[in-house]
């Protein structure tokens, strides 16, 4: 449909990157991405008009998105031409457009393309071996300084990495550790790697992608120097763990789990990681108070759950209450023994949904004067209502008047 439309409309109109990638991997990709050799923003215009759905445009990138009634979006680009030092041959002027538009890409497994336009539609375009790399499993940059030009490459390498199981090939692995030499993250905002990070914990497994990130020097890149790389390496199993059992309990969200992996990180790297990620990563206050917390007091809330064999439900419960789900998580990841862990769970499975049903109303009802006093009763109630010593709302009013 949008090929014969292109066609009758006069636009030249491809397929390309993540969507060809995947469709020649035979793994599902929703999102499509069209490549327009002419003004891609009044193309997707016509295109919605045929298909309906809903359009947004941006002009300064000449880009433009249609999400459509089921969901699925259409990504419209307009063909970049811009200067680069390609020494291959100029292919035919009619393919030089959209050939740059491709070079300016990633990897080569994301260079493939195919014409949309009916009278040529689904010929396959292949400048740079993508095919051949897709086949291999190579992960390839195009040229020498890519990652320098655009250090976010480095993560989405070694996302592609791990989502296919593939490899960087030798040349982009020594351009790699080129741009690491040149310290190439230091210049990237905060806000770009938080990106890149929240793309990583959305994988099916960051804790592998996190550690070839380790071992690779990525995060040293970015924090300074591991203290504990091999202790990090455990926690990063155990935080998927944590994460997926929390997740299944819904007890987390995916939404969550970036400021998980982030307090396992820090953890591992001196105070300076932890300043960096406070101050140059653009958090929301929320974000930062968390963190904050975590360090400065929060991890020291634990001790006492680790050491002490016997320990009330409410004993629990005083120790981890006023801690986030974060940060509950992260401690979960960390723990060094299955009683913490378990401690840690109970609390955030049960402990922490343990209501105390009596209201001020019900104080002032039986004649108590309002005051600091109710939060002592309230927080007696919680405690008799933790170690099971009470269960019912009568109960708590019996245990008021008693
Ligand atoms: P994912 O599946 O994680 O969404 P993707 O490659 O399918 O990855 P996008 O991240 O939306 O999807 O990118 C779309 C295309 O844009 C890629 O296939 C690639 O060709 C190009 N691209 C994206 N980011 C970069 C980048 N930093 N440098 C060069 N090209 C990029």
């Amino acid at each position: 449909l949008i090929g014969q439309k292109a066609q009758k409309e006069g636009y030249k109109a491809y397929a390309v990157g993540g969507f060809v990638r995947d469709l020649l991997l035979g793994v599902p990709n929703l999102d499509i991405d069209i490549v327009v050799e002419q003004d891609a923003i009044s193309f997707a215009h016509k295109i919605v008009k045929y298909l309906g759905g809903e359009i947004k445009e941006y002009e300064k990138f000449g880009t433009a998105t249609i999400t459509l009634k089921d969901g699925r979006k259409i990504d419209f680009a307009t063909a970049r031409m811009e200067f680069y030092p390609f020494p291959a041959a100029m292919p035919e002027v009619e393919e030089t457009t959209i050939k740059h538009d491709l070079y300016r890409r990633d990897f080569t497994i994301n260079t493939l393309a195919f014409r949309l336009n009916s009278d040529r539609f689904g010929e396959f375009l292949d400048f740079f071996e993508g095919r051949k790399d897709l086949e291999q499993g190579n992960i390839k940059v195009l040229y020498n300084l890519s990652f320098v030009e655009d250090p976010t490459r480095i993560f989405r390498a070694l996302r592609f990495e791990s989502r296919y199981s593939f490899q960087m090939d030798e040349g982009t692995m020594s351009f790699l550790h080129n741009a690491l030499e040149n310290n190439v993250l230091q210049k990237l905002s905060g806000t770009r790697i938080m990106e890149q990070l929240q793309a990583i914990v959305s994988e099916p497994n960051p804790s592998v992608i996190f550690t070839r990130a380790l071992e690779l020097g990525i995060i040293d890149n970015i924090f300074g120097q591991c203290t504990k790389p091999q202790q990090l390496k455990k926690d990063l199993r155990k935080t998927v763990d944590s994460v997926q059992i929390l997740q299944e309990k819904s007890i987390i969200e995916q939404k969550d789990v970036l400021l998980v992996y982030l307090l396992v990180l820090i953890n591992s790297y001196p105070k300076k990681a932890f300043e960096i990620v406070l101050n140059d990563f653009n958090l929301e206050k929320g974000s930062r108070l968390i963190i904050s917390n975590f360090f400065n007091g929060g991890l020291d809330r634990i001790e006492r759950l680790k050491s002490s064999k016997h320990l009330d439900p409410s004993e629990i419960y005083d120790a981890l209450n006023s801690l986030s789900i974060h940060c509950l998580c992260a401690m979960m990841a960390l723990a060094d023994s299955d009683l913490l862990k378990n401690r840690i769970f109970l609390y955030l499975e049960e402990l922490q949904k343990v209501d105390v049903e009596t209201t001020g109303n019900d104080l002032k009802k039986m004649g108590i004067e309002p005051g600091p006093i109710y939060s002592k009763i309230i927080s007696r109630l919680r405690q008799q209502k933790l170690n099971g010593q009470i269960h019912t709302k009568d109960d708590e009013l019996n245990y008021i008047k008693g």
